[in-house]
C-alpha cells in the first residue's frame, strides 16, 4: 500500500483484546486513522483470555504500548489492574479504552459519549425533553444510558428480558439523574406500551445481530410512526428492527456510527488529535461489504 506508514524503530504500539477478537473492525479502523494523520503507530488485535490478562496489562507497562482498547468479556475486570480510573468510566463501571502515560494507565469509556454523539449527529435528535425506552441491561446499556441520562430526557426506561438486570441498572444509575428526568426498569411486559408511547426507542440487546438476522426484540406495530428506532448493532447495518422499523415510518439508526465515535474518542485520547472520522467509516464500511460479499 503506497501510504502505509513505514514500521520503524519508533512505532508506537496500540492494540484490542477481547475474547473472541478475530471478529473485530478496530484494527483495519485504527490502522487507517493512523495513516490518514501520518502517526506513526500500528494497531493490532490480541487474543486475551481472564487468565491472561494481568500478564497483558504487566506487558503493557514494559512494552510501553500507549494504547488499548478492550472489549468482551474484560470491560469491568481490567479495571482493578489500571492505576486511574475516569469518573464517567467508574460511574458507568466498564473501562473500553486505556491510556499508558508512562506506565500510569488510566481507563475510560468511549462507548456512552461515541452513540450519544453518534445518534445526535445522525438523526438531528435533541435529546431533552424525550421520552426514551432502552432495550436490554447488559454491558453497552449501561454507558448508553448514564450518557444519555446527561441529555435530560424527561424519562427513560430501561426494559429487559431478566427485568431484576434492568431494574439493578437503574438502580445504580439513579444517583446520576438529572432533576426533572424520570429514569425506571420495567419488565417485556409493558414493552408494547413503553415503545407507543417513546419518542426514542433503543436495542442495546444482541437480537437481530449476525449471525441470528431476521429476528427483532418487538413488533414494529407497537411503534409510533413520528419516533426514531437506533440499534446498536452495526452488523448488518440494517437490522430486522430498523427495516421493519422503517417500513413502519420511523426515522432510524444503526450502530456503526457508535462504533467508529468511541474509536475515534480513542484515538483523540491517545494521540492528541482530531480522529479523521470519514475515513475510519469509509473503512469500516469497505470491509463489512467484502464480508458479506464473501
Ligand atoms: P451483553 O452484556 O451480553 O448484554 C446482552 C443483552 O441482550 C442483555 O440485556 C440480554 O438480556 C439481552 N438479550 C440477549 N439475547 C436476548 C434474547 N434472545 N431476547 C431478549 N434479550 C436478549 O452484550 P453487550 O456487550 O451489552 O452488547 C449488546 C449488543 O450491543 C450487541 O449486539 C453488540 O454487538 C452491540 N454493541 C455495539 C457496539 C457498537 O460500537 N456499535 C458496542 C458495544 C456493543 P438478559 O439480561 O436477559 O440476558
Amino acid at each position: 500500500m503506497s501510504n502505509m506508514q513505514q514500521i520503524d524503530s519508533y512505532t508506537t504500539l496500540f492494540g484490542v483484546i477481547g475474547d473472541p477478537i478475530r471478529h473485530s473492525k478496530s484494527p483495519v479502523m485504527m490502522n487507517r486513522a493512523f495513516r490518514e494523520t501520518g502517526i506513526n503507530g500500528v494497531y493490532a488485535a490480541f487474543h486475551i483470555t481472564t487468565e491472561t490478562l494481568p500478564d497483558f496489562i504487566r506487558g503493557v507497562r514494559a512494552m510501553n504500548i500507549r494504547g488499548v482498547n478492550v472489549t468482551i468479556p474484560h470491560k469491568l475486570n481490567v479495571m482493578e489492574l489500571l492505576d486511574r480510573i475516569d469518573q464517567g468510566a467508574a460511574a458507568i463501571g466498564a473501562v473500553n479504552t486505556i491510556v499508558n502515560d508512562n506506565g500510569i494507565l488510566t481507563g475510560y469509556n468511549t462507548d456512552g459519549i461515541g452513540y450519544v454523539r453518534s445518534l445526535k449527529e445522525e438523526t438531528f435528535a435533541d435529546l431533552a425533553g424525550k421520552t426514551i425506552t432502552v432495550i436490554g441491561a447488559g454491558g453497552a446499556c449501561r454507558g448508553i444510558v448514564y450518557t444519555l441520562l446527561q441529555e435530560k430526557p424527561k424519562k427513560l426506561t430501561i426494559v429487559n428480558r431478566t427485568a431484576e438486570k434492568a431494574e439493578e441498572l437503574a438502580q445504580s444509575l439513579s444517583f446520576y439523574c438529572p432533576v426533572g428526568t424520570e429514569l425506571d426498569a420495567s419488565s417485556t411486559e409493558e414493552l408494547a406500551t413503553l415503545c407507543t408511547d417513546a419518542d426514542i426507542v433503543i436495542n442495546t440487546t444482541s437480537v437481530g445481530m449476525h449471525p441470528h438476522t431476521g429476528i427483532s426484540p418487538l413488533d414494529s406495530l407497537w411503534l409510533n410512526p413520528q419516533a426514531t428506532v437506533s440499534d446498536l448493532i452495526y452488523n448488518p447495518l440494517q437490522t430486522e428492527l430498523l427495516r421493519l422499523a422503517e417500513l413502519r415510518g420511523c426515522k432510524t439508526h444503526n450502530g456503526l456510527g457508535m462504533f467508529i465515535y468511541q474509536g475515534a474518542y480513542a484515538f483523540e485520547y491517545w494521540t492528541g488529535k482530531s480522529a479523521p472520522v470519514q475515513a475510519m467509516r469509509e473503512t469500516v464500511m469497505l470491509s463489512l461489504s467484502a464480508q458479506t460479499s464473501k
